[in-house]
């Protein structure tokens, strides 16, 4: 993770925890869908996958672009890249309200998508792919919001005005942001529904999934380490009754008896000759009277 000028740039795996982490006061009901347009992958001046431009370059060149429009911060709570990293807009808090869609940004959060996903624009790489797909999977978790175009919602559904269309509608639609190629499919509800929000599902359910797994323990081992841990419990059984007495000891016969009478311990037997040694130790310090 890395914090210069006004964003933080963190790889996709560091998101998860740092968004737990997160205070957000203000009620999330939507997550907005953007592509950048400009910058994209030729501003980022790609050679072989690998953008030559310095990614805080191009995201102050952002802010600088949206406060020359009179906008109070970054317009965008977080922005992704083509490396597959997440840009926090430090002066765009989750908790503040972005400036995403004109006329609807309350409630929402702005993620903008580095690139131009219109037709005959970039062809968005494997890593971004994954890092938007687990990005909106962690904030659907965290804000616990449902994976459906009421929740996640594409800019080219609204009008200039902020008012929501039943889908894209060119001449209606204020832009045709994410892109008409987004994900492959396009702008509309029927591309969204099509792979975007599906694979956003699996891989919440994935991530809920590993929370099961911590939380139920053995679920989650595979076969060989099933197998390890029965061995292991195999052997603590073995080596708790090398330790075990047979019966109780003469001398600890009358502190365990007393120990019992008090409730100090619900059985005697079985101990091992240091559980004995102790009884008896409290029993002659007067524990058990
Ligand atoms: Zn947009």
């Amino acid at each position: 993770m890395i914090q210069q000028g006004n964003f933080l740039l963190m790889e996709r795996n560091e998101f998860r925890e740092w968004l737990k982490e997160q205070v957000v006061t203000r009620p999330i009901q939507f997550l907005q869908v953007h592509h950048t347009a400009s910058p994209n992958y030729s501003t980022r001046k790609m050679v072989n996958g690998i953008a030559q431009q310095d990614t805080f370059k191009c995201l102050e060149g952002m802010r600088n672009y949206h406060l020359s429009e009179g906008w109070a911060a970054t317009g965008q709570n977080i922005t992704t890249l083509e490396n597959g990293q997440i840009a926090i807009s430090l002066d765009r808090p989750l908790n503040k309200i972005p400036a995403g869609i004109r006329g609807f940004n309350n409630k929402c959060i702005c993620i903008e998508h580095v690139g131009n996903f219109d037709s005959g624009g970039d062809k968005i790489t494997d890593e971004q792919k994954k890092t938007i797909i687990h990005l909106y999977a962690c904030l659907g978790e965290r804000f616990n919001l449902p994976i459906n175009t009421d929740h996640i919602v594409y800019h080219s559904w609204f009008t200039r005005t902020g008012i929501r269309l039943t889908d894209f509608t060119p001449g209606k639609s204020s832009k045709t942001c994410p892109g008409t190629n987004f994900w492959g499919d396009g702008n509309t509800v029927a591309a969204a529904k099509k792979n975007f929000l599906p694979q956003i599902q699996e891989e919440l359910n994935r991530l809920k999934g590993q929370n099961k797994n911590i939380s139920k323990g053995d679920q989650s081992m595979t076969i060989q380490e099933q197998a390890d841990f029965q061995a292991l419990q195999e052997q603590v059984k073995q080596l708790t009754g090398k330790l075990q007495m047979d019966s109780i000891p003469d001398w600890a016969t009358e502190a365990c008896v007393a120990a019992k009478n008090v409730g100090a311990v619900d059985t005697t037997s079985g101990g091992s000759y240091d559980f004995y040694r102790l009884i008896t130790v409290l029993y002659r310090k007067g524990f058990f009277k």
